[in-house]
């Protein structure tokens, strides 16, 4: 019953992927999506592989590593996001275990990566997370402070900054989130005329994802869509 589920919603939320990107001119191909796993048990994950996703979220360094290391077991060619807010005293296991790290909100944690990636010699891919609003979110750097971990990162050769993520407030109404997919679009474009290679906007959740779409993402972090409520 809960793979004919999963099947359903994986194939509505590419549906919904693809027209989003139609209607305001993109490719579709453009979009990834990043299954969010937290909270979510292995069973589930490995139906999901077997219907085709192949990139994942996790937002708890402990909770992905154990979950990593059992599909390891598999063979799967899958890979792993982090998302979530990464304390200092996880970045060695981080780098391990994720292709992309879409949280880096300080000027110490960007170097406590490029030390970890550099003792495996592995360039670590990561996005700067911005913060957008005052209240809901916790984490995240002001928009001012997001140049100068770029110029730091200039330095750091095994750390490689290649785009931007936010989480704005959540709003019963999609349409909402617009202004701040906007922003952090904008942003994005103004540092890239300053010559900062940024490709890749990390927006979008199971609530406003399409609008996310609409305003120019590349990284759609899913959850729910897809795998129903998280059981805690
Ligand atoms: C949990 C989480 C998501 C997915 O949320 P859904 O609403 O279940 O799609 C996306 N991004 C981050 C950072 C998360 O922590």
């Amino acid at each position: 019953m809960y793979y004919i589920m999963l099947t359903a919603r994986i194939s509505s939320v590419f549906k919904k992927i693809t027209y989003a990107a139609l209607r305001s001119g993109r490719n579709p191909e453009e979009i990834k999506l990043i299954a969010v796993t937290k909270s979510q048990p292995i069973d589930k994950i490995i139906e999901s592989v077997d219907l085709g996703l192949r990139v994942f979220g996790e937002n708890k360094v402990q909770e992905a590593k154990q979950k990593i290391e059992k599909l390891n077991e598999f063979n799967f060619n899958i890979k792993w996001h982090m998302i979530g807010h990464l304390q200092s005293n996880k970045v060695k296991e981080a780098v391990r275990l994720f292709e992309i790290i879409h949280s880096v909100d300080s000027d110490k944690l960007a170097i406590l990566i490029d030390k970890e990636a550099s003792k495996i010699k592995k360039i670590q891919r990561a996005l700067i997370q911005v913060k957008l609003s005052e209240e809901e979110t916790k984490y995240g750097i002001n928009e001012d402070a997001v140049e100068e971990i770029l110029e730091l990162s200039k330095k750091l050769k095994y750390l490689q900054i290649e785009g931007l993520m936010t989480i704005p407030p959540y709003f019963v109404t999609p349409e909402d989130t617009r202004p701040y997919f906007r922003k952090l679009r904008q942003i994005k474009e103004e540092l890239s005329q300053k010559g900062y290679p940024l490709q890749e906007l990390s927006m979008g959740m199971s609530n406003d994802f399409e609008v996310a779409i609409e305003e120019g993402s590349t990284m759609v972090r899913i959850g729910t869509a897809i795998f129903g409520p998280r059981i805690n």
